[in-house]
């Protein structure tokens, strides 16, 4: 018979919540994507890359001009020279390189630690390559400090000399949370004394509110000399259905990861990489990101003032959290399902972020909603949310 690798694996929050808002016709501000279009100019230079005969495979590390690309965003924004022959490689989405990079450095009984709430691949890519996940949760909200913070002290004790790699998420899915320097001076403390390597999964660089900037771990050198640095298109351009991602490290682990990738996927579509590439040589679209974003946020966050809803900060990503405790004493599974049904809003959960969704202690009666959506689309949902 054959045994599971992942027993405790179902379908994923984001695919049950996008279902359950399609049966019901609620509006969907789920799953994370946008429900507009990337910019026509780079899907024109998409076609144009076929018409051009980029249609074979492609090579296996990725094209090189988008490998060049993306060392020269790298270091102009963060500081950090990638050799892009050798140190950087595109990838089917955030998530290949994530699973690539686990099944790279993490062997059977190694820990790996990881600050909860986390993305829901994180676990299961520790679980297959063997590890053990040691989770270290997010200081949750008081009435005092209304946001999600690290307790770096946390992770450090959770460190043993069993650790292979840090996991982390900056600006953080789902708590929009964002690193500060007193932060990275912490985690270089930490890689400095342990030697640990890190993993720093960065998608939502380009979406940070309120005049603050992305503080990327390849803005310190002695972070990045240890770190698989991870980042993907799909939110920065708006188009999270074409996959593409990529991830920069030395030399030595990403040569590690490549001999993953190769046997992942090999390679990714070569007219999107050749499309992104040539768009990547402006860089107003990434660099206005937070801009557009805000607007977004603000729209949603001033809409809910006037509910029972309470919103949270949210310094980044495109996901903002409302707890709900004025409403409902359900969990937030249940109430995220009573949501939709009732009220005709997908929401998700924010214990679906936990390694235990129905804990106590992964229940703090919050809710993400994500704002990539057209300004109607927050309107129509903001006025169905004012009459829970
Ligand atoms: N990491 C985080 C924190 C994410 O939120 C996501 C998905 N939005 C991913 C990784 C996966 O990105 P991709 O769609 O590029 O695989
Ligand atoms: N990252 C997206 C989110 O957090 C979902 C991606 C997915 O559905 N796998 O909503």
């Amino acid at each position: 018979m054959l045994q599971s690798k992942l027993p405790d694996v179902g379908t994923t929050i984001f695919t049950i919540m996008s279902r359950l808002a399609q049966e019901h016709q609620a509006i969907n501000l789920g799953q994370g994507f946008p429900d507009f279009d990337p910019d026509p100019a780079l899907c024109q230079l998409v076609s144009k890359a076929m018409a051009e005969g980029h249609n074979q495979y492609p090579y296996m590390t990725g094209v090189p001009p988008l490998r060049h690309a993306i060392a020269h965003k790298v270091r102009t924004l963060y500081g950090r020279t990638y050799d892009p022959d050798s140190e950087i490689t595109v990838t089917s989405g955030a998530t290949e390189a994530l699973m690539a990079a686990v099944l790279a450095c993490v062997g059977n009984g190694d820990e790996v630690v990881v600050i909860e709430p986390c993305y829901d691949s994180y676990l299961p890519a520790i679980r297959l390559a063997g590890g053990i996940p040691v989770t270290v949760p997010l200081r949750a909200p008081t009435q005092e400090d209304p946001s999600f913070r690290v307790d770096w002290q946390q992770v450090r004790d959770a460190i043993t000399p069993r650790t292979r790699l840090i996991m982390m998420n900056f600006p953080h899915n789902p708590t929009g949370i964002i690193l500060q320097d007193s932060d990275l001076d912490a985690l270089e403390n930490i890689v400095r004394d342990t030697g640990v390597l890190l993993l720093s999964d960065e998608p939502y660089e380009h979406i940070v509110f309120d005049g603050q900037h992305h503080r990327s771990v390849a803005t310190r050198a002695l972070l990045s000399d240890h770190a698989f640095v991870i980042s993907s298109f799909g939110k920065t351009y708006h188009a999270t259905g074409w996959k593409v991602g990529y991830c920069c490290a030395p030399k030595i682990m990403s040569a590690e990861l490549r001999k993953i990738h190769q046997f992942i996927v090999f390679t990714v579509s070569s007219p999107m990489q050749f499309a992104l590439a040539e768009y990547m040589r402006d860089p107003t679209p990434y660099l206005e990101l937070s801009h557009f974003y805000q607007i977004r946020r603000d729209r949603l966050a001033q809409g809910l003032t006037g509910s029972r809803f309470k919103v949270l900060p949210s310094p980044g990503t495109f996901f903002l959290m409302a707890d709900y405790r004025e409403i409902s004493d359900e969990n937030e599974a249940e109430f995220s399902r009573w949501l939709t049904v009732t009220h005709g809003v997908t929401v998700i959960p924010v214990s679906a972020f936990y390694r235990e969704p129905d804990a106590p202690q992964s229940n703090h009666q919050l809710v993400r909603f994500c704002f990539a959506k057209k300004e109607s689309t927050l309107d129509a949902a903001i006025e169905k949310l004012q009459r829970v």
